[in-house]
């Protein structure tokens, strides 16, 4: 397994890089199943890189109430087929980021929805579940930020999921790693406040891919998100929330004010 970062080079390049520890590796030439490529110049540490969100300039498809647990806890029934809705690529932000809170004359009521996101690596359209599972190029930790009383006022989700930073995505996208039962946990303020497994998702990854690609190409550098478990509560400016996907790392935002 790998792990693989997007970050700013000093003029202001977007870099790729191999994370070893603390460290990180500038590597050149990946393609887009984030093979192959070679190492070049130095190590950096890690703490003193601005990573950055994969999925620049790509777009962000989402999957609403795959989660049974949380279902129940929006009063909702399971869907009958996934539910996908996009959140805009202006939205992410990278580890490290902050998360902006709109003002309260926009949203009053913010929460975190912890998910697991894959990155998909080739083109993909009408495809079988076992074309769709060779086009994952990487999964990583994913937060659907949702402001909830704007998603409950307007009936659909594009606003409410689609403020500025209501999508932090990273720290890193973890190449080669089984993602059909891993654990996802939302921490703020350090407290647990999301913890379930991918193994609970209603409509598995591969279903989920082979219906979003029979209506809707998918591309290299394209992220899906697949759902959050119960557990979802509010965020307040001064908090820092932390999603956690076992086997590939921490992502770590801040909350503020605008
Ligand atoms: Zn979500």
């Amino acid at each position: 397994m790998m792990k693989i970062a997007r970050y700013l080079g000093q003029d202001g390049e977007i870099l790729e890089g191999v994370v070893e520890g603390d460290e990180l590796q500038e590597i050149s030439g990946l393609d887009p199943m984030l093979h192959g490529g070679r190492r070049v110049g130095g190590k950096k540490k890690l703490a003193e890189v601005q990573l950055l969100p994969w999925g620049l300039s790509r777009k962000i498809v989402a999957i609403g109430k795959n989660y049974l647990d949380h279902a129940k806890e929006m009063a909702s029934e399971a869907p009958k087929q996934p539910l996908i809705f996009m959140k805009p690529t202006s939205a992410l932000v990278g580890h490290g980021q902050a998360i902006v809170l709109p003002p309260e004359g926009l949203a009053k009521e913010v929460h975190h929805e912890a998910e697991l996101a894959v990155v998909i690596g080739r083109r993909l359209r009408r495809a079988s579940e076992a074309d769709c599972v060779k086009a994952i190029a990487g999964v990583t930790c994913l937060n659907d930020v949702t402001a909830r009383d704007v998603q409950k006022a307007d009936g659909q989700w594009t606003r409410a999921k689609g403020f500025d930073t209501f999508c932090p995505v990273g720290p890193w996208v973890a190449v080669g790693l089984d993602w059909s039962d891993l654990r996802i946990q939302a921490r703020v303020n350090g407290m647990a406040r999301q913890d379930g497994r991918s193994k609970d998702q209603i409509f598995p990854l591969p279903k989920l891919l082979a219906f979003i690609t029979a209506g809707m190409t998918l591309e290299p550098g394209d992220l899906i998100s697949t759902g959050t478990p119960a557990g979802v509560g509010p965020l307040r400016a001064g908090d820092t929330v932390e999603i956690e996907v076992e086997g590939v790392g921490v992502l770590r935002n801040e909350v503020r004010a605008e």
